[in-house]
């Protein structure tokens, strides 16, 4: 009877596992095309700088800053916003990078396994709130994984 009980627990935790596995996994996935369309903004961005500057220079100007600050300021701000993707994606990875190497270590790690360095406390990285649609479907996906799992068993 024991030897069940500990077998039901298992399988609980493994169950439990691959459930939070599956949302981290659409959550990084979202994450993931959010910095993608971040840096294709960037591209256009450098782009339209480019161009700018090309036809100050070709028309025989010099290259005017207030054509093109405000371009740069969206490049900036689209920038800061993919590191707060990046911590945001390390979080739910639960790893984080060596402050000396940049190793991906676990978020709980008191040192690199890599190049030994000591490493700081963890910050606390706040996820924000998805909306309720994604959230019912991600529910969907996990379900799925469960009918599989019961299938396969
Ligand atoms: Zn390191």
């Amino acid at each position: 009877m024991d030897f069940l009980n500990k077998l039901g627990k298992k399988a609980t935790e493994t169950y439990q596992v691959t459930k939070e596995k599956a949302s981290n996994l659409s959550e990084e996935i979202k994450i993931k095309s959010k910095i993608g369309d971040y840096k294709d903004k960037i591209k256009e961005k450098y782009n339209e700088i480019g161009k700018e500057v090309y036809n100050q220079i070709k028309d025989g100007n010099d290259v005017s800053k207030d054509s093109i600050i405000s371009k740069c300021d969206e490049i900036t701000i689209a920038k800061n916003e993919i590191s707060k993707l990046e911590e945001q994606l390390l979080a739910i990875k639960k790893v984080r990078k060596c402050s000396e190497c940049g190793t991906e270590i676990p978020i709980d790690s008191d040192f690199c396994s890599k190049c030994g360095k000591k490493q700081p406390k963890v910050e606390k990285v706040e996820i924000k709130e998805e909306p309720k649609d994604v959230k019912e479907a991600e529910v969907i996906e996990i379900n799925n994984v469960e009918n599989n799992e019961e299938s396969n068993n």
